[in-house]
């Protein structure tokens, strides 16, 4: 491990990955500076518990870079075409993400460093993931999903819990940010346009999750379904013997796992290759057995396989598996109407899984758009679409998208960003609907031009449509 001793790193933004940070790399006897662009209340409060510890904190100035840099920590989000790195790139000084300096530091005070099971696409990442942590505690190894989604890969690697395999959720922006990060196996779960704006194009928000690849060793997992997946792999630079692993919802080929019937097999890790496809599942232990959701499972064990997890566990594990909320989650039926929340559906890829799952629909969308475009997904769904309730600051965008695809479906567009426009939208989706049909939560979109996050905007659904059932009780 590198000597950190009076090295001087700034880190770039307080937050949820920036504070443990700079706390870690000041307990290494690191010079730390946090630089962060806000000065707000919640700032100025995480600023002054930082500099009663020793550590240095630039409010309101997120894009100098301080004198004497060595080394940038970034939070994921901060955008490339930052200032800030325009300046670290001329003045020669790298930049690490979060993931970045969990892998540097993994292995620190000599402790054996757990490998990693990576996962990244444009949707189905968490799902994934936990699945996948869930395929190797059945196996009885020691195991923790991590990254992107919510337990710090810091705090597992630096922890006193001592790991077999981590099963890791990375983002794009992570992705970006790791330049030495190299995982056991990786899986590109799909790629879909999404963050466009941060990353400038479809081509560099691909080449960044295609880093997930980089340097495997066992295995680089890519949907059959999805060609960009595979030509990742066809890219990465990965150790000799690495094999390309194909998931698919049809009859696998000799290197893929997939569906025979309503059985999913494997065909790529069975130990003689003229041997029979090896059973690892049904379809009914996947939860829910929707089609997007069994392609997640399948790259879930594909990976597990990777590592060596034998079939019964693979079994097992999706078995134990429950989905997190706000995915898809059933809500309640009221007046014969079933209520869906897929808040998660943050971009129209995502959405465009849930609104195939249903018919006929009232859908409520919009929110913050983030440089997507609607066409395809509004032609795709349009003969689902019972009526279509808008909210969020982009949703001219969708209702633009219907008029031209979807002329006939009635559009109720609310005009309004305020929390409480989901109860409104509710209850207008209730208007919508018929007996039989399902309101489906899919906003195709960001959630914060209204909420704290997705969560937030789920829970409002969630609290506006029992308030109709108790209306209607
Ligand atoms: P992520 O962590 O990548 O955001 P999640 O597992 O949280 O993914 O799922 C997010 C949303 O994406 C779900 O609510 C669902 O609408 C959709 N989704 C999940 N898996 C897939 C998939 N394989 N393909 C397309 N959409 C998916």
């Amino acid at each position: 491990a590198a000597d950190w001793q009076g090295r001087k790193v700034t880190v770039a933004g307080l937050g949820v990955s920036g504070v443990p940070a700079a706390r870690v790399l000041h307990g290494l006897g690191a010079r730390v500076t946090v630089v962060n662009d806000g000065a707000d209340e919640r700032a100025r409060a995480q600023a002054a518990g930082l500099e009663a510890e020793g550590i240095t904190v630039r409010l309101g100035d997120g894009d100098t870079l301080p004198e004497g840099t060595e080394l940038i920590v970034t939070a994921p989000g901060w955008r490339p075409d930052k200032p800030l790195f325009a300046a670290a790139e001329a003045a020669g000084v790298p930049v690490w993400g979060d993931v970045e300096l969990a892998w540097q530091l993994r292995g620190l005070g000599g402790r054996k460093p757990a490998p990693w099971l990576a996962v990244t696409g444009t949707n189905g990442k968490t799902t994934t993931v936990r699945m996948l942590a869930s395929i190797l505690e059945a196996a009885g190894l020691r195991t923790a999903a991590v990254g992107n989604i919510g337990v710090s890969l810091l705090d597992a690697v630096l922890g006193d819990e001592e790991y077999d395999v981590l099963a890791v959720e990375l983002s794009s922006y992570q992705l970006h940010w790791a330049p030495s990060v190299r995982a056991h196996s990786g899986a590109v779960l799909n790629l879909a346009p999404d963050h466009l704006d941060w990353h400038g194009s479809m081509e560099a928000y691909a080449a960044d999750k295609g880093r997930v690849y980089e340097g495997n060793t066992v295995a680089c997992v890519y949907n059959a379904a999805d060609g960009a997946t595979e030509d990742l792999v066809r890219k990465a630079d990965v150790e000799e013997g690495c094999r390309a692993i194909g998931f698919t919802l049809g009859t696998p080929g000799p290197s893929q796992l997939g569906l025979v019937d309503d059985i999913l097999v494997d065909r790529a890790f069975v130990p003689n290759r003229q041997k029979q496809a090896q059973e690892l599942a049904q379809v009914s232990d996947v939860n829910p057995p929707a089609p997007h959701n069994i392609a997640n499972a399948l790259a879930a064990a594909a990976l597990a396989r990777a590592f060596g997890v034998e079939p019964a566990a693979v079994r097992e594990g999706l078995r134990n598996f429950r989905p997190d909320a706000h995915r898809i989650a059933y809500v309640a039926e009221v007046g014969g109407v079933a209520y869906v929340d897929d808040s998660k559906a943050t971009n129209t890829h995502a959405a465009e899984a849930s609104l195939a799952a249903y018919d006929p629909i009232v859908w409520i969308a919009g929110g913050l758009a983030k440089g997507a475009t609607f066409d395809e997904l509004v032609a795709k769904s349009a003969e689902r679409l019972r009526g279509v309730v808008l909210i969020g600051a982009d949703r001219a965008l969708i209702r633009e998208a219907l008029a031209r695809h979807a002329p006939q479906v009635p559009v109720v567009d609310l005009d309004r960003t305020d929390t409480g426009a989901m109860a409104a939208a509710v209850r207008e989706a209730a208007r919508l609907a018929r007996p039989g049909d399902t309101v489906l939560l899919a906003p195709a979109c960001a959630s914060m031009d209204m909420f704290v996050n997705y969560n937030k905007r789920g829970e409002a659904f969630a609290d506006a449509v029992h308030a109709l059932a108790a209306k209607d009780a």
